[in-house]
């Protein structure tokens, strides 16, 4: 199974899809951890990643693009994946596509996380808290919303259209173990009523 997450920053997506990876047995490729944990490197091209991920900033395509096709090529990927955090712009979108279509693998499920923008607020800034990440500062929120709903949220419009049967909104504004319900139903193919 492939299974895509999308939604904001804040939505709940690395909890919902390390869930979701963990009962299907499947890797969870979060892009997010694969960077943060690049930054352990401290090179040169660390640094650069931190300065963009601390200003809330995207890392560049061909960066993510790399990081994605070795992961993908690993043995443990050979029976599925639950991607977070990528694609999130057009470009690692075409790229993926090419990637999967060269490869003869087609994605499965499409899951969107849903959730009002005050929530979402709220949730970063008591996870800056817990887990002190500097882009969960108030300020560096704006600019990951902006990040969203310029470059990634359109790709939720994309999929919308290419993939109507697959393609998913999950309401992220419930309990964790709710969440993760609706979306093994999902997964499932059982009945999911939003
Ligand atoms: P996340 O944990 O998914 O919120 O990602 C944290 C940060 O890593 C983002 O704000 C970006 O700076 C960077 N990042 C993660 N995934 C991507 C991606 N697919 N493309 C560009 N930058 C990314």
């Amino acid at each position: 199974m492939i299974i895509i997450f999308f939604g904001p920053p804040g939505a709940g997506k690395g909890t919902q899809a390390s869930l979701t990876a963990k009962t299907l047995k499947i890797p969870h490729l979060s892009t997010g951890d694969i960077l943060r944990d690049k930054l352990l490197d401290q090179d040169t091209l660390s640094i650069k990643l931190k300065n963009l991920m601390d200003s809330g900033n995207l890392v560049s395509d061909d960066i993510l693009n790399e990081i994605i096709v070795n992961r993908l090529k690993l043995p443990d990927c050979q029976s599925g994946f639950v991607l977070d955090g990528y694609p999130r712009t057009m470009s690692q979108k075409i790229f993926l596509i090419d990637f999967l279509e060269s490869h003869d693998l087609s994605i499965s499920k499409i899951i969107d996380l849903v959730i009002d923008e005050k929530i979402i607020i709220h949730r970063i800034k008591s996870r800056s808290n817990i887990e002190n990440r500097l882009d969960d500062r108030e300020e560096i929120i704006k600019t990951r919303m902006v990040k969203y709903i310029e470059e990634t949220k359109p790709l939720s419009n994309y999929f919308k259209t290419k993939y109507p049967n697959d393609y998913h909104i999950v309401d992220g504004d419930k309990d964790i173990e709710k969440i993760q319900e609706d979306i093994l139903k999902i997964v499932k193919n059982e009945d999911f009523q939003p």
